[in-house]
């Protein structure tokens, strides 16, 4: 972490930012606040450059087409791989996760080069988009509890040997590949399909990126009153039978 302050970076609020997914953001700060951290946030447009020196950065979902302006931005502009070279925690949900992968395929119709910050490949889906609240268990050697979100997405994510599953789906379809896998990790690098924000719904997720920032084993303890009170109500309606 740099001296002075958690450095969050946001990537393109303007291209990648579907379902709330700027709430993440709010979240990453608001929790590091909680633990009395100095935290100062940078909101990165798709024509600035991507600063090198965050310590967390956060990528949102988006449709097809704003995706792959934000991948070809993303390539041209490499800070974000030399902040992953760097040690940076990144954390991208649903068409930032498909970004961070080798290549996933584009509103065209073509394959698109991804970042290969993980593992991973996406391919288009021949049947019915992945849509609706999930459920599912976090890998666990990451120690987390039970993972929600709501997915939205046409993709199928393919996993590599260079990368684990983030999670494994009881409800809802996670990366589409129909094994179960839910999103992927790599040391410091998170992708997941989660929206909902993923990290309003987990706070618990939120933190780990705190901790790994800040390379602690533990934070002290921070209220989590309403977050609770969202994951309850989320999780009944996940499980209620329809
Ligand atoms: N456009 C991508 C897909 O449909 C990602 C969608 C999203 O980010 N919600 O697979």
């Amino acid at each position: 972490m740099s001296e002075s302050s958690l450095r969050v970076v946001w990537v393109y609020p303007d291209l990648l930012s579907t379902y709330g997914d700027r709430g993440n953001a709010l979240v990453v700060e608001r929790r590091a606040r909680q633990r009395h951290l100095n935290v100062t946030r940078i909101d990165v447009r798709s024509d600035q450059a991507i600063p090198t020196s965050g310590d967390i950065y956060l990528i949102g979902g988006g449709e097809d087409r704003p995706q792959r302006l934000a991948a070809e931005r993303l390539r041209a502009d490499s800070g974000l791989v030399r902040a992953a070279e760097n040690g940076a925690i990144i954390f991208g949900v649903c068409a930032g996760f498909q970004i961070m992968g080798h290549e996933f395929v584009n509103d065209l119709g073509e394959r698109e080069q991804g970042l290969g910050l993980l593992d991973v490949w996406t391919t288009r889906g021949e049947g019915a988009r992945c849509v609706g609240d999930v459920l599912a268990d976090i890998d666990p050697r990451l120690g987390l509890p039970q993972l929600t979100g709501f997915e939205n997405h046409q993709g199928v994510t393919h996993l590599g040997q260079g990368v684990q599953p983030f999670a494994t789906v009881t409800v809802g379809r996670g990366n589409g590949t129909g094994d179960g896998t839910e999103g992927a990790w790599r040391d410091t690098v998170f992708g997941t399909y989660m929206h909902g924000p993923v990290l309003a719904r987990n706070p618990a997720v939120a933190d780990m990126l705190i901790r790994l920032a800040l390379d602690v084993n533990a934070l002290p303890p921070a209220d989590t009153t309403w977050y609770d009170a969202l994951r309850a109500e989320r999780i009944a309606a996940t499980t209620r039978p329809a």
